[in-house]
């Protein structure tokens, strides 16, 4: 827990979201402002200030981050294809420093990415 970080709030509960799924390693939360009809954000309970901070110790943690993604996609109904997003650091465009997988879906992406 970072004191200073909005993500560890939601976690800790003292900034409300609207919480879509939880377990004991991460949670899943709407974005409060949607790309997409589906725009959820998927982050470690653990404080982890970005992807470019991830270590081996972070494996088993990381893939539980991507399966999760998987299996809420699959919840949201996402069949025709989705994208999972990981911002870091200011030139990818990163606004909150606790690592998080952005899960977009239910409209086709661009791609290049801006
Ligand atoms: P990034 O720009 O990749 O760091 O993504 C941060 C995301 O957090 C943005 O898409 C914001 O809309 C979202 N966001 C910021 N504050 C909140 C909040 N209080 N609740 C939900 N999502 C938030
Ligand atoms: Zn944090």
């Amino acid at each position: 827990m970072n004191s200073d970080c909005l993500f560890c709030k939601i976690v800790a509960g003292t900034i409300p979201a609207k919480r879509v799924y939880e377990d004991d390693q991460c949670l899943c939360f709407a974005d409060i402002h949607p790309q997409a009809p589906t725009h959820l954000l998927i982050i470690p309970k653990e404080h982890i200030a970005s992807q470019a901070h991830a270590e081996e110790a972070h494996a088993a943690l990381l893939g539980h981050l991507m399966a999760t993604a998987a299996n809420l996609a699959r919840s949201e109904g996402l069949d025709k294809g989705y994208r999972v997003v990981i911002n870091t650091g200011p030139d990818g465009g990163q606004t909150v420093d606790h690592l998080h997988l952005h899960l977009l879906g239910g409209r086709a992406m661009n791609w290049p990415p801006g």
